[in-house]
């Protein structure tokens, strides 16, 4: 197994003693070929036991064992799910179809795959809420980040102007090259974005997340953007596009750690 480990946090949230998060890279595993290494997507053609393994190893790096990670079914929408039970995760197909997860339980992480779409990780110091949420296209348009933010105002009194989040790595607008209709798409939703003056051929997708975390009334300061290109920097990440599909994924996690400070 490569040794490699390496994983992107936010120097932002690593501000925050009593949070652990992490984006996950493609070395330190041991797969090979288009999954070569660290592979953590099950739903690919990689061999599961690797898979499994690349997960263990990923995992121990925050001190964690599989049954303390909640994923969900992720379907391009703004369902977000609410872990309210530490009991034993559920897995392949009991997992709910969302595309984020939102808790306040200590030693419970969440955790969104992704290989090219948008992790998003939201945190509520205030509440000691945490939130990780995956933002592809379809789910940005539909508002994802604003809907995470609902739930945890629903759900344990969140205050967006008290949240700080971090943006990680994801396709960058020098990769995302998309049709006009999709442009519109969001320039009819919304005009202002920044980076959205037509004409444009490109998505930043990331850059409209944290635009819209603005918007749903996050400072500024409080929102860490990665900046890093997953199609660009081939030796670190999976790319769905670059790779035409065939290649692995990677995990955005977050955890309240149960020994807070
Ligand atoms: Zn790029």
């Amino acid at each position: 197994m490569d040794g490699d480990l390496r994983i992107y946090r936010s120097e932002l949230l690593l501000k925050l003693p009593w949070l652990a998060q992490g984006f996950s890279t493609r070395t330190g595993g041991c797969s090979t070929g288009p999954y070569t290494t660290l592979n953590l997507g099950p739903a690919t053609g990689d061999l599961p036991s690797r898979v499994v393994a690349n997960r263990e190893r990923f995992f121990s790096f925050f001190g964690l064992t599989p049954e303390k990670v909640r994923g969900v079914k992720q379907v391009h929408g703004r369902e977000i799910f609410v872990v309210r039970e530490k009991g034993p995760a559920r897995t392949g197909a009991g997992l709910p179809a969302a595309d984020g997860l939102v808790t306040a339980l200590p030693g419970v992480a969440v955790a969104t795959v992704h290989a090219d779409c948008v992790p998003v990780i939201i945190v509520d110091p205030v509440h000691r809420v945490v939130a990780a949420v995956h933002a592809g296209w379809r789910g940005t348009l539909a508002g994802i980040v604003f809907s995470a933010l609902k739930v945890m105002g629903v759900e344990y009194k969140t205050d967006p102007g008290e949240c700080w989040a971090a943006i990680g790595p994801a396709i960058g607008k020098c990769c995302y090259r998309v049709p006009q209709e999709r442009i519109n798409l969001f320039y009819n939703q919304w005009p202002d974005l920044s980076g959205l003056t037509p004409p444009v051929d490109r998505l930043d997708l990331a850059g409209i997340s944290r635009d819209l975390l603005r918007k749903a009334g996050l400072a500024g300061d409080n929102i860490d953007l990665a900046g890093i290109c997953t199609s660009c920097r081939q030796e670190e990440f999976f790319s769905y596009r670059r790779d035409r599909g065939e290649t692995g994924r990677m995990l955005s996690l977050a955890v309240l750690k149960e020994r807070q400070e």
